[in-house]
C-alpha cells in the first residue's frame, strides 16, 4: 500500500522519501501538494486502490513551489478537469515564468540540503488555474480557509478544515523523530517564524506535514509548544 488512512476522508500518500495527502469529498477528490517528478503513477496507483482514478480528481493545490512538493503538478493537471491552485506570489514560480528564490541557509541546513536535493528532479513547469491568498475559502473539506505561510516561500500556504480539526502545515512546520519543529529551508527564517505562530494558534485536532509524521490528536497544543521554544531563538 503507497497510502495510509488518517481520517474517514484523508489518506497520506507516501512517495518514497516524500508525501502528499488526498481528502475524498463526496463529489471528488483534492490532492495537496504532489510530491516530486515521477508521482503521477504513484499517486494514480494510491486513487486506484481506493477504488477511485484520474477522472476522479478535483483539484490539487500547491503549498509551495518546491521540487518535492509541485513536482507531479503538472502529471497530473493533465489529467482530466483538474483545477490547479497556488498562492499568487508563488503562481510565477510554479508557471517557470522565474526562478524560485533560494533558502536562506543556515549552516546545519546547507549540509542537510546538499544532501536531500541531489537527484530531486526539478519540477517542470505548471499551470496554475487559481491563485489564492491568505483567508481565501477552498471548496472541499467542508470549506477549506487558505492560511498565508510566508517565509517558508513568499507564497507558501497552509490550509485549516475548520469542520475537521485539521490543519495542512505546508513546510513552515514538520515533523521529526516524534517532536513537532519549525521547518527547515525557509526564504526568510523571520517571517517563516512569525507563520508558524499563526499556525500554532489555530484550534486543530489534526496536523498533516510536508515532511513526517502526522499528528492524529492534540495538534493545536504540540504546535503550541513548539512555538513556545522556538521564540527562545
Ligand atoms: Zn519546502
Amino acid at each position: 500500500m503507497s497510502s495510509e488512512r488518517l481520517h474517514p476522508r484523508l489518506y497520506r500518500l507516501l512517495l518514497g522519501a516524500f508525501q502528499a495527502y488526498l481528502w475524498l469529498d463526496d463529489d471528488g477528490v483534492t490532492l495537496v501538494d504532489t510530491g516530486p517528478a515521477g508521482s503521477g503513477p504513484a499517486i494514480e496507483a494510491s486513487l486506484r486502490d481506493l477504488g477511485l482514478g484520474r477522472a476522479d480528481l478535483r483539484r490539487v493545490v500547491l503549498t509551495h513551489f518546491h521540487d518535492d512538493h509541485a513536482g507531479a503538478a503538472a502529471e497530473v493537471a493533465a489529467w482530466g478537469d483538474v483545477e490547479v491552485v497556488a498562492h499568487a506570489a508563488d503562481a510565477p514560480v510554479l508557471r517557470g515564468e522565474r526562478p524560485g528564490p533560494p533558502p536562506a541557509f543556515t549552516e546545519a541546513e546547507r549540509d542537510l540540503h546538499a544532501r536531500v536535493a541531489a537527484g530531486l528532479p526539478p519540477a517542470p513547469p505548471v499551470r496554475v488555474d487559481r491563485e489564492v491568498t491568505d483567508r481565501d475559502l477552498l471548496d472541499f473539506g467542508g470549506g477549506a480557509e487558505v492560511v498565508g505561510t510566508p517565509g517558508h516561500t513568499d507564497g507558501s500556504v497552509a490550509l485549516h478544515l475548520p469542520r475537521h480539526r485539521l490543519l495542512f502545515t505546508g513546510d513552515v512546520a514538520a515533523e521529526y523523530g516524534g517532536e513537532v519543529i519549525f521547518g527547515v529551508f525557509h526564504v526568510d527564517r523571520a517571517r517563516a517564524a512569525e507563520s508558524f505562530r499563526r499556525l500554532a494558534a489555530l484550534d486543530v485536532d489534526l496536523a498533516c506535514f510536508g515532511h513526517g509524521e502526522p499528528v492524529l490528536g492534540g495538534a493545536g497544543d504540540r504546535l503550541r509548544a513548539a512555538a513556545g521554544t522556538l521564540a527562545e531563538d
